[in-house]
């Protein structure tokens, strides 16, 4: 609809305008991002092509001109014959043919209407309030103890991870939370929201405003430490964080209630802090900020169609994946579906051993009821059984190697088939 009419973030008429980092992140080998990567080039992907006609010295990351890159997008597209551009505001999802939904993060006000329409109550939202997550591996079990509140859990087992703290521990913690650089706010309404000034918000307000509010609102909120029997001591701790494990995210840990907006050096540096996490890798770092999308394990399959109306894909951020690289990843395979659905044939999900058939195994199965949005981490791929494990034990770079080495084996078998 751009630039007939804008939304609060872009700025041009192009398509792919990248509106805030002019990063798609690491091009290391055997990173999961780069994974991801490597397997849009090897389907042809036109994104990555104009990243490399854009590309821009940026060390190990693929980083671009963000107007070059826009250009060479515009371009691809704009002279292909097969693509129409008609630079106008859909209201409605159409009601008839093959249809992909990619209006993004920024879904103008009347179609995201018209989505809740069709996903029903409860299926879409506008805002993300996404807390960290670490590496199982990487937290320190001499620290942390696991335990249920008041050693409830629903299946009898210790569902969590607690993070003691001591007094002087959590003082120091709240200061550096209160002191620490935030990240910037692209939009007017991403000032508000951490504020807690939308509507709704306040049940998970970012923990820097839970902070403000007093040195003991955090330990009357996400950190409050009543009923977790620490067995080292037998009493509360002063205060405590809680880790979730994460249902479709092999090996990692959520901390519970730990929405921010902090710059991602300072999470790291200021999670740090927390007993037990002193080494942590963090796989996610927390953000909040608008974002329409649609709760994806209740509404899509993994190939991204709906499960009440199959002519309709979801792709892009909107289908519940997060970052430019993950959005273009998602809108390919809606693509290349949507022509399989044309041609008269069923559409074949990816591989679950590649990046993007894990990306899309994480829309289509993650717990519907506590659904964030996932970018490309190695926790969504397959892990390797007990004993290649242990082959690998003190190896992870050799262990992500072997994982993007059966990930680019599944894709190629995938296209010969
Ligand atoms: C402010 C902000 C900053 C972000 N920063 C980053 C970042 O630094 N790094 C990162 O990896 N990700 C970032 N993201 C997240 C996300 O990866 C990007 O927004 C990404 O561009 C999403 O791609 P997309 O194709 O799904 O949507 P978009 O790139 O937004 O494309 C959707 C298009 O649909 C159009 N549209 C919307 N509604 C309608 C309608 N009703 N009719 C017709 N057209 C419509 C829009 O104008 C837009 O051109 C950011 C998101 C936001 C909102």
């Amino acid at each position: 609809m751009r630039p007939v009419k804008q939304t609060a973030a872009h700025k041009t008429g192009d398509f792919g305008e990248l509106v805030c980092s002019n990063s798609l992140k690491s091009d290391s080998e055997n990173t999961a991002p780069w994974l991801l990567k490597q397997e849009l080039r090897k389907l042809g992907s036109v994104s990555m092509q104009a990243a490399v006609q854009a590309r821009v010295p940026g060390g190990h990351a693929l980083t671009v001109d963000r107007d070059q890159f826009a250009r060479a997008l515009t371009v691809a597209i704009e002279s292909e014959p097969r693509i129409t551009v008609v630079r106008e505001e859909v209201c409605t999802v159409p009601e008839e043919g093959i249809v992909v939904v990619a209006t993004g993060p920024l879904t103008s006000g009347a179609l995201a209407e018209d989505i809740g329409r069709l996903t029903g109550s409860g299926g879409l939202y506008f805002y993300d309030s996404i807390s960290p997550i670490v590496d199982a591996e990487t937290i320190d079990r001499e620290k942390v103890f696991a335990a249920s509140r008041y050693g409830k859990s629903l299946d009898g087992s210790d569902d969590y991870l607690n993070c003691p703290f001591t007094k002087e521990e959590y003082e120091a913690f709240v200061e550096a939370i209160l002191t620490a650089e935030s990240a910037e706010a692209h939009i007017e309404e991403d000032r508000a929201i951490r504020k807690g000034k939308v509507p709704f918000f306040e049940s998970c307000l970012p923990v820097e405003e839970i902070a403000r509010r007093g040195m003991n609102t955090l330990r009357f909120g996400p950190m409050k430490p009543v009923g977790l029997d620490d067995p080292r001591t037998g009493r509360w701790p002063y205060a405590v964080i809680q880790l979730r494990q994460e249902d479709q995210r092999a090996g990692s840990y959520n901390l519970v209630g730990f929405q921010n907006y902090m710059k991602f050096p300072e999470q790291k540096r200021v999670f740090r802090m927390i007993p037990g996490l002193e080494r942590a890798e963090f796989l996610r770092y927390g953000q909040i900020h608008r974002n329409t999308y649609i709760n994806g394990p209740e509404l899509l399959t993994a190939t991204l169609q709906l499960k009440s109306e199959p002519r309709v894909f979801f792709a892009g951020q909107i289908s519940g994946v997060e970052g430019y690289v993950e959005s273009m990843a998602t809108g390919l395979m809606a693509g290349r579906w949507a022509a399989e659905l044309a041609q008269g044939r069923e559409p074949r999900p990816m591989p679950r051993a590649t990046a993007m058939g894990s990306l899309t195994h994480y829309v289509a199965h993650a717990d519907p009821k506590k659904y964030q949005p996932a970018n490309i981490a190695f926790d969504l791929l397959p892990q390797l059984d007990e004993a290649e494990k242990k082959k690998f034990k003190h190896d992870k770079r050799a262990r992500h190697a072997e994982v993007c080495r059966r990930a680019e084996a599944a894709l190629e078998a995938y296209e010969r088939a």
